[in-house]
């Protein structure tokens, strides 16, 4: 914790005019005290820039200013220094080394915001807005972050926490002092209506965070069909227009996304059906449980058909499996005559002409309806965003559900209190109140250098 550490915050420190080269911990005013011409920095009041030269011993490394920011009102709550250089990947570089060798300690990455976290500056559930920010590559992305870092979800979360505690503390008076239970008598019907109320709201937040990991990840969209209905013809039409921001969006998932483009602030990312298609027919070929392992890998299955043709069998298997999970139809080959059956099915359908770009548009819209991602600008996107907290929230909703059951049946109160506990520190830890060291760790080393 008192390690004083040492990075460099800017990125592309070869072709910026200014890189920052920051250093924060019990050491950090004296290590660039010992490396810096103006000999004021040591006394100065805190939150001042002051101007002077980075040398080494006489020589002179760089012009530089330099901002002093005394603990604790700092990133970190612990003292810090920002060096403001020359761009330039010979002078950051050498002042990063010369803190290093007064005694400063290389940071790792994210270790920044961990001092943050560790200090109680801020919640993990910030912590990770702050990752959330620095990653985002869409404006909603970007918002949803930014909402997570002004404390609106945690705000939910410590609310849900305070009604379980005091659940649980009255379950306790109960137990402990029952001569006290005329003034705060916990029976089985008034632990109901509580117990309800936590659970819908665990809930709602389950159920909107989809949308926040949907937009923090994109929509992956599989696009599947038997052979020359018009896939990748389909597939070219939706990467067609946006072709500039096609090729590296996705990070993460690169390697199985053929595609991805941005529509309305949200990514969507075509899965890499190629071997599919190569099949002669997919369907038969792949056989039931390959596609379901394809649906499930995919938010969205988008079923090309071919009006020109009669539906198949296998067409018709695949229609029904759709209809468990988001799906749309894409009738395709509108310029010719059709010989498609009607089909019956509640699955969205839409009618278009891939080869000439007809009908892309009302798909593009029509997945982000089936999201409910529509007007992204006014909603509010106070959701937790990643899977980690997304389960942990999944994990506090079973227990509630179970102490419900449980409080239905004769079970004595006390053991309800097992249940909400359970989901007390689970909820604990999405904001960081409750953690092990080496998750810490693994969220903070997700971070770039220098945050
Ligand atoms: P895939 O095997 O499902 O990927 O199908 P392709 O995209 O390769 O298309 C098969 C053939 O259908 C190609 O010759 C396309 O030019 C043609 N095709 C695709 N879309 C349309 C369409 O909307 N109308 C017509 N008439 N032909 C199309």
């Amino acid at each position: 914790m008192d390690r004083t550490i040492a990075s460099i915050s800017t990125n592309n420190i070869g072709t910026s005019a200014i890189n920052i080269v920051r250093i924060t911990g019990p050491e950090a005013i004296e290590i660039v005290s010992q490396i810096f011409s103006n000999k004021k920095l040591k006394d100065a009041p805190s939150h001042t820039i002051h101007y002077g030269y980075i040398k080494e011993e006489e020589e002179i490394i760089d012009e530089v200013l330099v901002m002093l920011m005394r603990a604790p009102k700092t990133y970190t709550m612990e003292d810090m220094v920002e060096i403001n250089c020359h761009g330039g990947y010979v002078v950051t570089t050498k002042i990063l080394e010369l803190l290093l060798t007064h005694g400063a300690n290389l940071a790792e990455p994210g270790e920044f915001t961990k001092k943050a976290f560790l200090n109680g500056r801020i919640n993990m559930l910030e912590a990770e807005s702050v990752s959330d920010i620095l990653n985002a590559k869409t404006t909603a992305q970007s918002q949803m972050a930014i909402k997570g870092l002004t404390g609106k979800t945690t705000k939910l979360i410590t609310d849900l926490r305070e009604k379980m505690v005091s659940l649980l503390s009255n379950i306790e008076v109960n137990i402990d002092y029952p001569e006290y239970t005329d003034e705060l008598q916990i029976t089985k019907e008034n632990i109901t209506p509580v117990l309800n109320e936590i659970e819908q709201t665990l809930k709602k937040i389950i159920e909107e965070s989809k949308n926040g990991e949907l937009i923090k990840n994109g929509i992956k969209i599989a696009i599947v069909g038997k052979p020359n209905v018009g896939k990748s013809s389909l597939l070219n039409a939706l990467l067609e227009e946006e072709k500039a921001i096609v090729t590296d969006i996705s990070g993460t998932t690169r390697d199985i996304v053929e595609g991805s483009i941005i529509y309305k602030g949200v990514v969507f990312s075509f899965l890499d059906t190629a071997g599919i298609r190569e099949t002669e027919d997919i369907v038969e070929k792949i056989g039931v449980e390959k596609s379901k392992k394809l649906m499930e890998e995919s938010d969205l299955t988008i079923l090309v058909l071919n009006n020109n043709e009669t539906i198949t069998e296998e067409e018709k298997a695949w229609i029904k499996m759709m209809e468990k999970k988001e799906g749309i139809i894409f009738i395709n080959k509108q310029d010719l005559e059709s010989h498609l059956e009607k089909v019956e099915t509640s699955i969205p359908m839409i009618y278009g002409i891939a080869k000439e770009q007809k009908g892309i548009e009302e798909l593009k819209e029509k997945i982000i309806d089936l999201f409910g991602l529509k007007d992204l600008g006014n909603k509010d996107l106070s959701y937790l965003s990643n899977a980690r907290q997304i389960a942990l929230a999944k994990e506090s909703l079973l227990s509630i559900q179970h102490a419900k059951e449980e409080n239905q049946k004769e079970t004595p109160i006390d053991m309800l209190a097992i249940d909400i506990r359970s989901a007390w520190e689970n909820l604990g830890k999405i904001i960081g109140e409750y953690y092990e060291e080496e998750l810490v760790d693994n969220i903070f080393s997700k971070f770039c250098l220098g945050k």
